[in-house]
């Protein structure tokens, strides 16, 4: 646990603006805040914020906000601790850490993994040296080279290597930290020794075994090593792949084909299922797509990226995990599996639609022509064939439609038939996106419609007839159920048609308002101001919430630095994205501005306090107007409440600041003015982003 005071320094020292502009180099100044290319998604004119003011993000293009540990966690896919942790190393702040257990047994536990990752990275060290020293290197390079992966380097015996990477290949080497364990039993025992590694985190890690008298020998040997790099940088496991024999390993009575693969087993820093290999190279490839490529091999990875198809990552020998699919899903939204057609390919795709669900990554499968492999591929007919293939992606679903009634579905029996139709119908009453629902109804209409009903065996056609039946069933359930959702889904759908938004009640005043929220959340400072204190009586239902919050924050606070994120996850939902876009590109330029242009519009309310105070004298015009009813009542409540506040003006003089703040609050939970989150407040809140 991070100190609450940590976190508050790392706020206050981090240069947003400079942290942001290193991965934005686009970034400009641009009034008081700065501009530039989202690194969030794709985009050719700059919609994304900072305002170094707040310490606060904004793209109005992908609606991505927050702080720099957000920006960080976003962009590097690290966790709250972790982007605190490396935006104070920066800073150069000391981390205090709030304890819960004994502070020497959490030291004891960090120094333990420290010197884990120590062993790792040494490990990794040897590997790449060796894959340039050692006599038997030779066999490494081979294996490279059957896959076009040789380094600049290695390719003549007695060429010296250069000092820099060459090449896209050269980079690939290195950047995933390719080596050769050597086939004798103690290479690495001898150089993590000569180190200071100490055998048991050796060990522990995976990499050295011990014997029985108490020594310990390497566990990987004549293999091509991967390192699997975490996504801070850090090696956490390796991945070896078994070469071709020496002679005096093939002379040997005992030899034994080894075992193609072997990986690190569980450590305290790794454990199977965790961690994707490649993710770590990957990551910003996959930011700028959003997409990331899941192949199954770590050749795969390494040969598509050193021919630029960078976004692909491997899950590692496992079948595709919640937590991996977690971990991509800090990169991107969806994912397109690039599997091989066969019988393993088509399983393991099925295998993973489960743990894709479950981490709300999005899927789509393309499937590779029979035979081939990701790898030749790319080397056969370039990078454009593979991003072809992955653009052709079919849908997750679809895949599974057609995987259950399209293979050998016209041979099977009745009997199978009707199991796969089943199936079918479950993965469509699972699927809870309706959109994918409906294009997948599609596709089992449209193989359904291919199914041959005509045989001669009543039995069987019965229970042809009977799949199309259960078939059609479940596409009725499924178009019912798309119904109910969309009649449910009425109160918000103003958020995505502005247009009916319009047409809804919309509050009067509610620009008014929105503007002066927008000119306090700029300058909270002015909530000091007796002027500007008057004028908040005017506010309703989420504007009055929302300056309630800011005062709650600021009033009284030794300066106007406050957790902008913290903030925003207060405010009702109609008004975030308005109160987000605000603080990231404020519109006045000073203090001034902002104070006239909160006058003006008080004074427009009041006009219009005065107009509804006629309406209301006829009855019958108001009872038409329906949903005016609530605004007016709300018109005279305020109407009396700035009378009370000429009348008793002396009295909040004493002490403006909490008054202010009473005043919102109490004025906030009245029934009319905030009927729910979904209700007039939406409407409000649509009504800001057209006018601001
Ligand atoms: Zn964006």
């Amino acid at each position: 646990m991070i100190s609450p005071q940590t976190i508050a320094a790392v706020r206050e020292r981090t240069d947003i603006v400079a942290l942001i502009q290193e991965s934005v180099p686009s970034l400009k100044r641009r009034g008081r805040s700065f501009s530039g290319l989202c690194p969030f998604h794709k985009e050719k004119s700059p919609s994304f914020f900072v305002n170094p003011e707040r310490g606060f993000f904004h793209c109005f293009g992908c609606q991505e906000a927050g702080s720099a540990v957000d920006f960080l966690m976003k962009l590097e896919g690290l966790t709250f601790p972790e982007a605190v942790r490396s935006l104070a190393e920066r800073a150069g702040i000391e981390i205090e850490e709030e304890r819960r257990g004994d502070r020497t047994e959490v030291d004891r536990q960090k120094r333990l993994k420290d010197e884990l990752y120590a062993a790792n990275n040494l490990a990794a060290v040897y590997f790449e040296k060796m894959l340039r020293e050692h006599p038997d290197r030779g066999y490494a390079i081979d294996e490279l080279a059957r896959r076009g992966l040789v380094p600049s380097w290695a390719r003549s015996e007695d060429a010296p290597a250069p000092a820099e990477p060459m090449g896209p290949i050269d980079d690939a080497v290195q950047a995933f930290r390719l080596g050769y364990a050597p086939s004798g039993w103690d290479g690495l025992a001898n150089f993590l020794k000569a180190q200071g590694i100490s055998p048991v985190a050796a060990e522990q890690v995976g990499v050295l075994v011990p014997r029985a008298n108490g020594t310990h020998y390497d566990r990987f040997r004549h293999r091509l090593m991967f390192a699997v790099i975490d996504v801070q940088g850090r090696v956490i496991a390796f991945s070896g792949r078994a070469l071709e024999g020496t002679p005096a390993m093939l002379a040997e009575p005992k030899y034994e084909k080894p075992a193609k693969y072997i990986n690190s087993k569980e450590s305290p820093i790794y454990s199977k299922g965790h961690a994707l290999f490649g993710l770590f190279q990957a990551r910003h490839a996959i930011r700028a797509e959003q997409i990331a490529v899941v192949v199954e091999g770590n050749f795969d990875v390494v040969s598509l990226h050193a021919r630029g198809v960078a976004n692909v990552v491997a899950p590692l020998g496992t079948a595709f995990t919640v937590d991996q699919a977690k971990l991509l899903r800090r990169f991107a939204d969806s994912c397109v599996m690039l599997f091989d057609g066969d019988a393993a390919g088509r399983k393991a795709v099925r295998l993973s639609r489960t743990p894709l669900k479950e981490a709300g990554l999005g899927a789509k499968v393309a499937t590779l022509p029979d035979g081939t492999d990701p790898d030749e591929l790319v080397r056969t007919r370039g990078a454009d064939a593979v991003t072809d293939l992955i653009h052709r992606a079919n849908g997750l679903l679809e895949f599974l439609i057609d995987d259950a009634l399209d293979a050998g579905f016209a041979e099977a029996d009745a009997r199978e038939r009707v199991a796969r139709v089943q199936a079918v119908t479950k993965l469509l009453s699972e699927e809870n996106d309706p959109l994918l629902r409906m294009m997948a109804k599609e596709r089992a209409d449209m193989i359904a419609g291919r199914i041959d009903l005509k045989t001669n065996d009543w039995r069987a056609r019965r229970m042809s007839e009977d799949t199309l039946r259960v078939l059609e069933n479940a596409v009725k359930s499924a178009l019912a159920d798309e119904e109910r959702k969309a009649v449910a889904m009425k109160p918000g759908e103003t958020r995505e048609s502005p247009k009916n938004a319009r047409i809804a009640a919309r509050p009067p005043g509610s620009a008014q308002r929105a503007q002066i929220v927008g000119a306090l959340l700029e300058y909270p400072e002015l909530l000091r101001e007796r002027e500007v204190e008057a004028c908040l009586d005017m506010l309703e239902g989420a504007s009055a919430r929302t300056v309630a919050s800011l005062a709650a924050l600021t009033l009284g606070a030794e300066d106007q630095n406050f957790d902008v994120s913290a903030f925003l996850a207060q405010l009702p939902e109609a008004v975030r994205s308005f109160a987000a876009k605000r603080m990231a590109a404020p519109e006045f330029e000073t203090i001034d501005q902002a104070r006239a242009d909160i006058e003006r519009n008080a004074s427009k309310l009041r006009g219009m306090m005065v107009e509804s105070d006629a309406r209301e004298l006829s009855h019958e015009t108001a009872r038409a107007a329906g949903d005016w009813d609530a605004e007016i009542r709300l018109a005279l409540e305020a109407q009396s409440r700035v009378r009370s506040v000429k009348g008793g003006s002396s009295a909040r003089a004493a002490a403006p600041i909490s008054a202010a703040t009473t005043t919102i609050k109490e004025s906030a939970p009245h029934p009319e003015q905030i009927p729910s989150d979904e209700g007039t407040s939406h409407a409000e809140g649509d009504a800001w982003e057209e006018d601001s």
